[in-house]
């Protein structure tokens, strides 16, 4: 089943709450997946590094915010483009109030 994502807007704002360092979507990603640091960005068929934690939701729930590690590329899709993830991609929840810890 392929998987789709898609950007959210007016997040560069956002910063992540936790406790621990380093205080970045990236850090927050691996702390609340308990993964290492994918290499390369998890977008379907893309090897470009990993730079940085995008802002996406799926089609199932809107409401809901992920974080997915992506290249620069991928995180400045516009949030019309539908995103397809590779296969074995975790997404951590990446909001401030509810998934800072
Ligand atoms: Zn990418
Ligand atoms: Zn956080």
């Amino acid at each position: 089943m392929p998987y789709f994502v898609y950007n959210l807007d007016g997040t560069s704002s956002r910063k992540c709450q936790c406790s621990s360092l380093p205080k970045t979507w990236l850090g927050h990603w691996q702390r609340g997946t308990n993964k290492p640091l994918p290499a390369k960005c998890v977008a379907k068929g893309c090897g470009r590094l990993v730079e940085v934690g995008a802002h996406v939701r799926d089609d199932d729930d809107k409401r809901i915010v992920w974080i997915v590690p992506f290249c620069q590329y991928h995180n400045k899709r516009p949030s019309s483009e539908p995103i397809e993830l590779k296969d074995d991609v975790t997404l951590c929840g990446g909001s401030m109030s509810i998934d800072c810890a």
